[in-house]
This record gives structure tokens, C-alpha cells and sequence, in this order.
């Protein structure tokens, strides 16, 4: 490739379709939503993050970068604080499987054959895993059984080593980490200037009871919107997090796709 860029959208088609059409290149489709994220951080915040990790990654693994899903999956209360927040912004289960499964057919169509979901929104979860097994499903159907889809979330590849030097109070888990330490690090090595630590609201680790409300009680969420207080985090703890998460997940795809090409050159 010539052009200096790893986001397929940047690219004339002509050179996309050089890239994609043997099923040489990867393609990672970084998955966001419109949320709130307490009173010191945008709400673009799922986005912006895996969308980073993904463009590092393709820079190492000769990958491209689709557009980013801008909005996912209702937040949950115990999350991401609620989808009673003014600005969440989101959609219903069934939009997100088939808008997922459109996008993911549509690069086969192209000729992708290996696709990475990389996630940085955890309601979404499991309808990224409906959308590719409707996607899959779909090209069985048309005879392509060739497409693999690797699905992540960026925070799943942060180590033990890791997690001692990014809480060395006690880690409560990543459930309550919305808007906490792990994103608010990330932001302030990212995007300073989308970080007001003056504004941060600190307050205890939200607490819930071991069960669902719906409609929800707004009452059980720290009125910040965050679930655990930001005040820890620190620009050098975003290189720590940049740094394992990066690694962690150019390796996972190295395993994963090297190892289909080498099938496929064999057979
Ligand atoms: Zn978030
Ligand atoms: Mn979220």
C-alpha cells in the first residue's frame, strides 16, 4: 500500500479492493456507543478507545480499520450506569445483530476473510456474537465458508502484572470500571483534552444487589454516572494499559489469522 493510513474509509476503492479481494488483508471493526461517561469524560469514550487499539493493531498486522459503530447496545445499570441517562444514545438489541450482520457480510462480499470485532462498549457483548453467527450463517448459505471473525474486548487482555500496578489499592472489577481508572487513564494519555479531572465526581464503588430492577432505579447509580470514582488515574497508567492491550491483541490475531493462512496455503 502506499498511503499512509490504516482506515479503509480513507482509502479510493480501487486501492481498498487491491488490499481485500484475495482475503490477504484483515479487517477490524472497532464497536462503540453514545454514553455517558460521568461529569469528566465525552460520551464518545466507547469509541474513541477501540478505535485506537484497532489502528495500532493494523498498523502492526498490515490490517485495515473499518468505521467505528458510533452507538451499541442499551447501557445496564451495573456497567455503565443506566440507559436513563440524558445523552445515552442507544439502540435496541435487533438493530445492532442486524446492522453488525450487514457490515460483516458485505466486507466478505469484498473478499475479507479475516474479521476482528474489537469491542469497546461491554453491552454489547453478546449481540456481536449473534451478529456473526447470522453472518456466518448467511454466507454458509451462499457456499462461503471461509470467513473467520475474532471478537474482543480491548480490557480482557490487561495481565495480573498489569492490574497490581493499575490498582494498587485492590481491584473491584471490571464491571464497575465505567468512566473509572482503566478509561479515564486511557483518555488522559489519548486525548488530554477531552479529560476535565476538576469536574470528576469522586465518590465509593457503586454497590448493587445481586439482581436486575427493570424499569431501573436511578437511585442505585452514583449520581456522577461513573461507577467508580476516576481520581487514580494517571496518563502513565494509559501507557501501561496501551502497551499490554496492544500486544495482547496483535498477538491473539497473529495466532488466529496466521494460522488459517497457513491452512489455506496447505490445502
Ligand atoms: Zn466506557
Ligand atoms: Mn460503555
Amino acid at each position: 500500500m502506499t498511503r499512509d493510513t490504516v482506515f479503509a474509509a480513507e482509502l479510493p476503492w480501487h486501492e481498498y479492493q487491491s488490499m481485500v479481494q484475495d482475503g490477504a488483508t484483515p479487517v477490524l471493526i472497532p464497536l462503540g456507543s453514545m454514553e455517558q461517561h460521568g461529569h469528566h469524560m465525552p460520551m464518545h469514550v466507547d469509541v474513541l478507545l477501540p478505535t485506537e487499539f484497532a489502528r495500532r493493531v493494523a498498523a502492526r498486522i498490515s490490517a485495515l480499520v473499518a468505521p467505528p459503530f458510533t452507538y451499541g447496545y442499551k447501557s445496564h445499570q451495573k456497567s455503565g450506569g443506566g440507559n436513563f441517562f440524558p445523552g445515552t444514545t442507544s439502540l435496541d438489541g435487533a438493530s445492532l445483530v442486524n446492522a453488525l450482520r450487514d457490515v460483516i457480510r458485505e466486507f466478505a462480499r469484498h473478499g475479507v476473510r479475516h474479521l476482528c470485532i474489537v469491542n469497546g462498549h461491554f453491552e454489547n457483548s453478546w449481540f456481536i456474537t449473534e451478529a456473526i453467527d447470522l453472518a456466518l450463517r448467511e454466507l454458509r448459505w451462499d457456499g462461503n465458508e471461509r470467513v473467520k471473525v475474532v471478537v474482543l474486548s480491548y480490557w480482557d487482555f490487561v495481565d495480573d502484572a498489569s492490574v497490581e500496578r493499575l490498582y494498587p489499592d485492590g481491584f473491584l472489577g471490571w464491571d464497575i470500571e465505567h468512566g473509572g481508572v482503566l478509561e479515564t487513564s486511557l483518555m488522559l494519555r489519548l486525548h488530554p483534552d477531552l479529560v476535565w479531572l476538576q469536574d470528576a465526581v469522586e465518590h465509593a464503588p457503586a454497590s448493587f444487589p445481586p439482581y436486575d430492577v427493570y424499569p431501573p432505579k436511578p437511585e442505585w447509580t452514583p449520581a456522577s454516572g461513573t461507577l467508580s470514582s476516576p481520581m487514580e488515574a494517571t496518563a502513565e497508567k494509559g501507557d501501561i494499559l496501551l502497551d499490554v492491550c496492544t500486544r495482547g491483541i496483535v498477538n491473539a490475531l497473529l495466532t488466529e489469522f496466521t494460522t488459517q493462512r497457513k491452512l489455506a496455503a496447505a490445502t
